[in-house]
């Protein structure tokens, strides 16, 4: 766990030093991201109120036990990447450092990937960033992000699609928290729409608004 690292130097028979793929500028902004993350990005999926276990999650996660990499194979053009959902391991990518990236990229770029350490949904990810870190870094999501979102998430009637942690209505681009109730062995749970996320609609909305651009 920590900042993955490399060996360098050493020969065929062992040796060798272990150094960070991170450099020291990189590792820097990380920490400022996590710190910036447990003094405003935790707190605020927290206070949206119905999502605890969540927020319980988030509020775990730290550089002891998160794999953090730096510019590595998985990154293809994205902002960081997880391993998997539910994975233990975040990669950083160029447009989330420095000197590409600004702190308030890093800091996003962070909140977002470990949405999907806590098992986030791509939903989850970008609607809660859009909530949560608004003017500091996070960017609408593109249509084909969104079109993304449909694959994803599962029908669950009454015009609402439910990722891990949210409820969707594409036909209006609203996002709401994910209020589970009953459910047994025999039975499945209902989901009610619990708060609002505040999120650009008309970026959400599956088909696109008639008329204008997608933005
Ligand atoms: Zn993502």
């Amino acid at each position: 766990m920590s900042f993955k690292t490399h060996t360098e130097g050493g020969s065929w028979t062992g040796g060798g030093t272990e150094v960070p793929n991170c450099s020291t500028t990189e590792i820097a902004a990380i920490r400022a991201a996590i710190n910036f993350y447990n003094s405003s990005g935790v707190p605020c999926v927290r206070s949206i109120g119905g999502l605890e276990a969540l927020a319980n999650c988030l509020s775990s996660k730290n550089e002891a036990n998160i794999t953090l990499d730096c510019r590595n194979s998985t990154c293809n053009g994205a902002f960081g990447t997880t391993n998997s959902r539910g994975g233990s391991e975040v990669t950083f990518c160029d447009p989330a450092l420095p000197p590409s990236g600004l702190q308030q990229d890093t800091d996003v770029t962070l909140f977002h990937e470990f949405i999907h350490t806590c098992n986030g949904m791509e939903l989850d990810a970008w609607a809660l960033e859009n909530h949560c870190y608004q003017g500091h870094g996070t960017i609408t999501p593109s249509a084909g992000v969104v079109n993304g979102f449909m694959g994803e998430t599962s029908d669950i009637g009454n015009g609402l699609r439910a990722s891990e942690f949210l409820l969707w209505e594409p036909a209006t681009g609203r996002v709401f928290v994910k209020i589970q109730s009953g459910g047994s062995w025999n039975s499945s749970p209902t989901y009610t729409r619990g708060n609002e996320l505040n999120v650009n609609n008309r970026a959400y909305m599956v088909p696109p608004p008639a008329g204008g651009s997608w933005i």
